[in-house]
């Protein structure tokens, strides 16, 4: 099927569903959009997406229809809720859900959608908006390698590294391994910056001992660039990495695999969550992080 003649539905046009959506128009596809707050729409929508009025709405018609909401509670809504999607999609149609949910939510939704013959996939994606707008995400895809295949040029959209990790779940286990290592990777980082500034080393020089030597990681580069820029424009809310890292940390019981240092970084997202910064950048933690330390997170 050409592009022109795939039809694609997108639900959820926040920090990263915004860009990504954007992404499916400029490669051709025929894009309709749905958002819980319309006003996040109407960018698309002057770009030439057809603004939806229910999320069902972005679904008629529609080949592939892409979910990018916060959690299970919004994926919940959005695919069975009142004008869903669920009474949208089409036979035959795929659902390909990029946000970052539970594998049992996977699994339910997947269950519900085969009783109307729509396809699922689980398609959650590493990086951030940036990367988002460049089409330069990671994906980790979970579900039957036929649909992988059929989806694939579509994802090629926003990604350019696309993996199929396994059946369905096995691609959300694969992501909550990389939260939990990206949460206790913010963690390390805190830690090096508040030690090294206590010590008066300048800022300058700490970054440029990360990056020259062994320790050099783009999330690194993630972390300094949120001390750079403290206070502009979020990239990632705090509020979701707390829900990935208990996502995680939900799964590890389940497995029976003891996470110390991620049982950690919960307590510091929580504390800081409740400090009323869930809505901030996920930065905000290094912000805590320096006034536990008695130093300022600039200057
Ligand atoms: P966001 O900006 O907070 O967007 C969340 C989206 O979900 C918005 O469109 C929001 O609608 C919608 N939503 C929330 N609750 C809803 C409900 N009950 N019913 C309907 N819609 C609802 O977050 P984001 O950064 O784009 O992240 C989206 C997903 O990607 C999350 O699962 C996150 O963990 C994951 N992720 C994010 C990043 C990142 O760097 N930002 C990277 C990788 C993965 P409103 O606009 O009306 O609030």
């Amino acid at each position: 099927m050409t592009r022109k003649r795939t039809k694609v539905g997108f639900v959820g046009l926040g920090l990263m569903g915004a860009p990504m959506a954007e992404r499916l128009l400029k490669a051709g596809y025929p894009l309709a959009v749905w958002n819980r707050t319309p006003e996040k729409a109407e960018p698309l929508g002057a770009a030439g997406a057809a603004k939806a009025k229910s999320p069902a709405g972005a679904a008629r018609g529609a080949d592939f229809v892409f979910v990018m909401v916060a959690d299970d509670a919004a994926l919940d809504t959005v695919l069975f809720g009142e004008e869903g999607l669920s009474r949208g999609m089409k036979r035959r149609s795929m659902l390909i859900n990029c946000s970052t949910t539970s594998p049992g939510m996977s699994y339910r939704a997947a269950t519900a959608l085969r009783s109307l013959q729509v396809h699922y996939l689980e398609a959650p994606v590493m990086w951030s908006v940036q990367e988002a707008r460049e089409g330069e995400l990671q994906i980790l895809v979970g579900g039957s390698r036929d649909d992988f295949a059929k989806a694939k040029p579509v994802l090629e959209a926003f990604g350019k590294d696309i993996h199929h990790i396994g059946d369905l779940g096995k691609g959300t286990m694969m992501k909550l391994a990389c939260s939990l290592m990206v949460a206790a990777m913010l963690e390390t980082f805190g830690e090096f910056f508040t030690l090294a500034r206590k010590a008066g080393i300048p800022f300058e020089t700490m970054m440029e001992v990360l990056h020259a030597g062994p320790l050099e990681s783009p999330l690194y580069g993630f972390a300094e660039q949120a001390i750079v820029n403290a206070g502009g424009r979020p990239n990632f809310f705090l509020k979701h990495m707390q829900k990935d890292v208990n996502l995680a940390t939900d799964l590890a019981r389940q497995l029976d695999v003891p996470v110390p240092l991620t049982a950690h970084v919960r307590q510091m997202l929580t504390a800081t969550k409740n400090l009323g910064r869930g809505d901030e950048d996920v930065s905000a933690m290094l912000d805590v992080m320096a006034a536990w330390a008695g130093v300022p997170l600039r200057g």
